[in-house]
C-alpha cells in the first residue's frame, strides 16, 4: 500500500516537472518571437524618409534661417521646422565627414565609406535615439518646402497638378501661420509682433506663392544662403585689396610727420644757434 503511494507520488512529481519545463519552452519561444517581431516591427515603424527630411532640412537652412538669424527670432517649438521637431536631426548632427569616403559616426567613432553606410548605421544602432512621435517627420513638409525642386532642379518639369498645388499652399500657410505667429492671444510685444509679421510675409513670397499651377511665381524667390555668401567673400577680397592701401597711407602719413618734426628740430637748432650772436 505505502509503496503504490510513493509511486503515484513520483509519477505525479515527473509529469508535473516535464509540463513545467514545456510551458517554460513555450513560453521563452514566444518572447524570442516576440522580441524578433519587435525589432522587425521597429525596422518599419518609421515612416519616414531620412533622405526627404535631409532635402528639407538643406531647405530651410538655406532658404529660411539666414531670414531668421537676421532677424534674431527665436522659432517656438510649436513651429514644424524647429529642430527638435526633426527626428533625424540629432542623428545628422552626429554625423562627421571626414574626407571624401569617410564617414565617423559622432555616437560611436565607427568610420564608414559613403554617407549612405552612415545612415543604415545608425538605423541599425542608434535607432533608439529616434523619436518619431506625431509631427516630427520633417519629410512631411517636403510638398509645401519644394524640396522635389531642390532634389533635381535640373529634371523637366511634371505636369502642374492643380487640387495638389491647393493643398500645398494650403499646408505650406499653416506653416507660416503656426512659426511666425501674427495673430496671438497672449500679449505679444509690438517689436515681437513686428519681426513676426516680416518673417510671416517673407515666408509667404520665398515658399508659399511658388504653389501654383499659372506658373510664373518661382520658389525662393527671396535667394538665401548662397547669395549672402557670394556677398560676404566680395568683402572680404575688397578688403584684402584695400588693406594693403590703407597701410602705405598710413607709412606715408608717418613718414611726413616724422619730416615735419626733424624740420622743426633743424629750426630750433638754428635758432639756438643764431641767438647769442
Ligand atoms: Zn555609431
Amino acid at each position: 500500500m505505502g509503496r503504490r503511494v510513493i509511486e503515484i507520488a513520483l509519477l505525479l512529481l515527473l509529469s508535473l516537472s516535464l509540463h513545467g519545463a514545456r510551458a517554460r519552452q513555450e513560453a521563452e519561444g514566444a518572447a524570442g518571437a516576440r522580441s524578433l517581431l519587435q525589432e522587425v516591427a521597429h525596422k518599419h515603424e518609421v515612416h519616414c524618409s531620412r533622405e526627404r527630411s535631409r532635402t528639407a532640412w538643406k531647405i530651410i537652412e538655406e532658404y529660411l534661417m539666414p531670414f531668421v538669424d537676421q532677424e534674431q527670432y527665436q522659432i517656438s517649438s510649436k513651429c514644424r521646422l524647429h529642430p527638435d521637431n526633426d527626428m533625424f536631426h540629432e542623428q545628422e548632427q552626429h554625423k562627421i565627414h571626414v574626407d571624401t569616403n569617410e564617414w565617423r559616426c559622432g555616437f560611436c567613432k565607427k568610420a564608414f565609406r559613403a554617407e549612405k553606410f552612415l545612415d543604415q548605421h545608425f538605423d541599425n544602432r542608434h535607432y533608439n535615439l529616434l523619436n518619431d512621435t506625431q509631427g516630427r517627420c520633417l519629410a512631411d513638409l517636403c510638398g509645401a518646402l519644394h524640396c522635389d525642386q531642390m532634389a533635381d532642379s535640373k529634371k523637366t518639369k511634371t505636369k502642374c497638378n492643380p487640387a495638389a498645388a491647393a493643398r500645398n499652399r494650403h499646408l505650406c500657410e499653416s506653416l507660416a501661420d503656426s512659426c511666425f505667429p501674427t495673430n496671438q492671444g497672449r500679449l505679444a510685444s509690438f517689436f515681437f509682433f513686428f519681426l513676426a509679421s516680416r518673417l510671416h510675409e517673407l515666408f509667404l513670397r520665398q515658399f508659399c506663392d511658388a504653389h501654383t499651377c499659372s506658373g510664373g511665381q518661382k520658389p525662393f524667390s527671396r535667394g538665401g544662403k548662397k547669395q549672402s555668401s557670394v556677398f560676404y567673400l566680395a568683402v572680404c577680397i575688397l578688403t584684402v585689396m584695400l588693406l594693403p592701401l590703407f597701410y602705405l597711407l598710413v607709412y606715408l602719413h608717418q613718414r611726413e610727420m616724422r619730416k615735419g618734426t626733424q624740420d622743426l628740430k633743424r629750426i630750433s637748432k638754428t635758432m639756438r644757434k643764431s641767438k647769442p650772436s
